[in-house]
């Protein structure tokens, strides 16, 4: 049934958006003079506006923390605050890498049947050097790092690897990046839900449940692949 299974990365083969979560709790305390509500809709909106600028990944995040400090301080933010920023920043670029349960063994495993790649957007050198330390790099057959996954872009990377979209596996966590573009071009999608996922990921046209399959965790994945042949 399938040649190829793809894994997007971040909260899906390993935790990301906790990373994020706890920073951004850090940069409330440190903007504590305005209510937390406040703090997280003007860096909300500033990340959404920013998005086709800086795409997604670390540093567009420090950037829109540092242009929200700016906004809600009228221009009065310090340099030593800028500089807890940009130091947020760095604490998350060196955060290890832990990967979600399950996921080594069943990578490891479906490798030995399948052709496994990897397709994740951010920052380049950063999804270089997570991927690296995961200890997974040699389980995947190739790696695309691209700045947004719409149908466009799977398209173009079934085509360069000579693909045949109906057998094609996606799996991911986020139904905008990873369920839903594969569902509209006639692959298979396979939603892994993480325990919090961003706002905007979550923001996606409506897809019929029974045109992909969801699974509470990775685990679970060699069994459904095996059913579906
Ligand atoms: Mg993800």
């Amino acid at each position: 049934m399938f040649d190829v299974i793809a894994f997007d990365a971040d909260d899906t083969l390993w935790h990301n958006e906790s990373i994020f979560t706890m920073t951004q709790q850090k940069f409330r305390e440190m903007l504590s003079s305005h209510g937390p509500e406040v703090v997280d809709q003007t860096l909300s909106s500033t990340q959404l506006k920013n998005l086709k600028h800086f795409g997604y990944g670390i540093k567009g995040f420090i950037l829109s923390m540092i242009e929200t400090s700016i906004e809600l301080t009228g221009g009065n933010v310090s340099g030593k605050e800028i500089q807890q920023v940009l130091d947020f920043g760095q604490e998350m670029l060196a955060a290890p890498i832990e990967l979600m349960p399950h996921v080594h063994e069943v990578v490891e495993e479906l490798s030995k049947n399948f052709n496994l790649l990897l397709i994740t957007k951010g920052d380049l050198i950063d999804q270089e050097i997570k991927i690296a330390r995961s200890g997974l790099a040699d389980y995947f057959a190739a790696v695309e790092i691209v700045s947004d996954k719409t149908i466009e872009t799977y398209k173009k990377i079934l085509t360069q690897h000579k693909i045949d979209v109906s057998r094609f596996m996606m799996v991911g966590n986020s139904m905008r990046s990873d369920i839903v573009p594969i569902v509209q071009i006639g692959g298979h999608a396979v939603h892994i839900p993480y325990s919090s996922t961003w706002e905007h990921e979550q923001d996606h046209p409506y897809v019929d449940k029974n045109h992909y399959s969801e699974l509470k965790h990775m685990g679970m994945l060699p069994k459904l692949i095996k059913e579906k042949k």
